[in-house]
C-alpha cells in the first residue's frame, strides 16, 4: 500500500479505502447506515467476540462492522488517514473537539486525581476543567508559560495527579509549552504501576505544523472543526495515540456514544485532501499580514510566531517543535475596546466570527469573545487585554486581506 513510502498527502485521495468493495466507485460513498448485516449468524458471532475482547484478532483478521456506534466504514477510514499525518497508531474521530477532551478527561482521570493542566486553554476545556470536574472530585491545577520545571513540580508533588493536559501555542496569545518538558514532569509524577500520562491539544497547529507523539506526548487531540475540518460547515473532533490508550478511549466512546456520523466522516475525509495545501497557504498568507501588521503606527504589539525573537527561550521551544508559523496571528491596537470594536466593524473581507483554521478568514475580540469567561486576574497575567484583536488568516488572496486590514485600521 505505501512501497516509496509516500507522503500523507500523497495518501489522502485512496488510503485505506477498497473500491472493489464499493462498486468501483473511486470516492468512499457515505455509509448511512446505523446496521450491518452479517452473512451468517458464526460470522456475527466472531464479529462480537473480537468488539467485546473475549478473544485475540487472528493476524489477518479484519474487525468486522456491527453497528456504527462502534464503527462505521467512514469513521474507519478517516481514522486511518489521520493517523498518517501524527504518526499514531490509533484514532478516535468524535462529534466535536469538546467530546473529544472530555471523554480523555473521565478515561484517565478518577475521583481524588489531579489534572495539570496549562493556562490559557481552549474557553470550553477551562469550564469542563474548573466547572465540571470539581462536581466529580477532580481538582485542575494549572500553569503558565514562564514558570519553571521546579515551579510546576512545586505545585503539582503529592497531588495525585493522573494527566498532564498541554495546549500550544496556547490560544489567543500564542504561548508555547515545552513538550519534553511536560514530559519529564509527567515522568517526575507518574510512576511505573501508576504513569501520568501527558495529552496534547494540537488544534492551533493542526496536523500539519506540530507532532505531540514524537515530542513525548502520549495522546494528540484535535477540534476537528478548525483546520481538518477546514471549511467552517461541520463540528468534529479527535484523538491519537497508540493501540493501549486509545483501546480505553474507543471503549468510552462506544459508551458515551459521542462518535461522530458517517456525514461528518465523509465530509472530513473530503477535507483531508486539501489540507496541506489549504494550511500551507493559510501560513504563507499570515506571515505577509504578520509583516504589515508589524510596521503599522496603530498596532502596539504582533503575536504571531514568525516574529520571535532569536536567542529567547520561546524561540528555542519554536525551532524544536513546529514547522512552521501557523495562521494564527493576534495583536494588540493602540487604544482600548473601543478602538478594537471600531476595526472589527469595520472589516470587509474578513468575517467577525470565533473558530479558526478555516478557508476565509476570521477576526475575533478574546476578551469580549472567546474568553470573556476567563477571570480578569487570569486575562491580565496571560495577556488577554482590550487591545487585543485575534485573526484566524484563510486562503485568499493576502493582498486583498492585507487591503482590508488597513482600510479598517484607517477608520480607527
Ligand atoms: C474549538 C476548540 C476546541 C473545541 O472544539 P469543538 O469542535 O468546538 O468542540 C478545543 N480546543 C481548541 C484549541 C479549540 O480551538
Amino acid at each position: 500500500m505505501n512501497p516509496r513510502n509516500f507522503q500523507p498527502e500523497s495518501l489522502m485521495m485512496s488510503y485505506g479505502y477498497k473500491p472493489e468493495l464499493s462498486e468501483g466507485a473511486i470516492k468512499c460513498p457515505i455509509f448511512q447506515t446505523s446496521t450491518f448485516v452479517f452473512k451468517s449468524a458464526q460470522e456475527g458471532k466472531e464479529f462480537f467476540e473480537l468488539a467485546y475482547g473475549k478473544r485475540e484478532k487472528n493476524p489477518d483478521e479484519q474487525p468486522g462492522l456491527i453497528y456504527s456506534r462502534l464503527n462505521n466504514p467512514d469513521l474507519q477510514i478517516l481514522e486511518e488517514r489521520l493517523c498518517l499525518w501524527d504518526g499514531a497508531e490509533k484514532c478516535a474521530v468524535f462529534e466535536s473537539g469538546m467530546s473529544a477532551i472530555s471523554t480523555v478527561l473521565f478515561e484517565f482521570l478518577r475521583p481524588g486525581d489531579s489534572l495539570l493542566y496549562s493556562m490559557p486553554v481552549y474557553g470550553g476545556t477551562d469550564h469542563f476543567i474548573n466547572k465540571v470536574l470539581p462536581q466529580y472530585g477532580i481538582k485542575g491545577i494549572g500553569f503558565s508559560p514562564g514558570d519553571s520545571k521546579e515551579e510546576i513540580l512545586k505545585k503539582a508533588r503529592n497531588k495525585g495527579v493522573k494527566l498532564v493536559y498541554v495546549e500550544t501555542p496556547a490560544n489567543p496569545t500564542n504561548a508555547l509549552f515545552d513538550l519534553n518538558l511536560c514530559r519529564e514532569i509527567a515522568d517526575e509524577l507518574g510512576t511505573k504501576d501508576s504513569p501520568v500520562y501527558v495529552a496534547v491539544d494540537n488544534t492551533y497547529m493542526g496536523p500539519l505544523w506540530q507532532h505531540p507523539l514524537k515530542l513525548g506526548a502520549d495522546l494528540v487531540l484535535y477540534s476537528a472543526t478548525k483546520y481538518i475540518g477546514g471549511h467552517s460547515d461541520l463540528i468534529a473532533g479527535a484523538v491519537l495515540g497508540n493501540a493501549d490508550l486509545m483501546q480505553r478511549v474507543l471503549t468510552l466512546r462506544t459508551f458515551l456514544g459521542n462518535m461522530a456520523g458517517p456525514w461528518t466522516g465523509w465530509l472530513l475525509m473530503r477535507s483531508l485532501e486539501t489540507l496541506k495545501v489549504r494550511m500551507t497557504q493559510q501560513a504563507a498568507n499570515a506571515s505577509q499580514v504578520a509583516d504589515f501588521l508589524a510596521g503599522h503606527p496603530k498596532v502596539e504589539k504582533v503575536h504571531y510566531l514568525g516574529h520571535l525573537e532569536p536567542g529567547s527561550d520561546q524561540y528555542r521551544i519554536f525551532k524544536n517543535q513546529l514547522t512552521s508559523a501557523g495562521a494564527m496571528v493576534s495583536f494588540d491596537i493602540k487604544g482600548a475596546e473601543k478602538e478594537a470594536f471600531k476595526f472589527l466593524d469595520a472589516l470587509k473581507l474578513f468575517h467577525l466570527a470565533v473558530s479558526l483554521g478555516s478557508t476565509e478568514s476570521l477576526a475575533e475580540h478574546p476578551a469580549a469573545m472567546t474568553h470573556s469567561d476567563v477571570s480578569e486576574e487570569d486575562r491580565k497575567n496571560l495577556g488577554i487585554s482590550e487591545k487585543l484583536i485575534r485573526l484566524s488568516i484563510g486562503v485568499e488572496n493576502y493582498q486583498d486581506l492585507i487591503w482590508d486590514i488597513e482600510q479598517a485600521l484607517n477608520q480607527v
